[in-house]
């Protein structure tokens, strides 16, 4: 099977990873978020911060939360 054909059985559905014991819980993503598809959680981390979460879905890859978070290994995200 040729890689085009290949890709044709892959879904690629973006979404963030959340490093949580990273997050300072400052919300700067929560608010940047076009989709509204972060909050911050209930959960305590390491640092006794609440960690931002994904509601699991809706996420389209933009990548503004990544770029507006000031810690620099909170949050990534994966394009599938
Ligand atoms: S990549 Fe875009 S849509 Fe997805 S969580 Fe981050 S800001 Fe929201
Ligand atoms: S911007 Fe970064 S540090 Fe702030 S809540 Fe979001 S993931 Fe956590």
């Amino acid at each position: 099977m040729n890689s085009e054909l290949q890709n044709l059985g892959t879904i690629q559905i973006p979404h963030p990873i959340i490093h949580e014991d990273e997050c300072k819980a400052c919300g700067r993503c929560v608010a940047a978020c076009p989709k509204k598809v972060l909050r911050i959680s209930t959960r305590f981390n390491n640092k006794g911060m609440t960690p931002v979460e994904y509601i699991g879905e809706g996420c389209i890859g933009c990548g503004i939360c990544f770029y507006n978070c000031p810690e620099p290994y909170a949050l990534e995200v994966q394009k599938k």
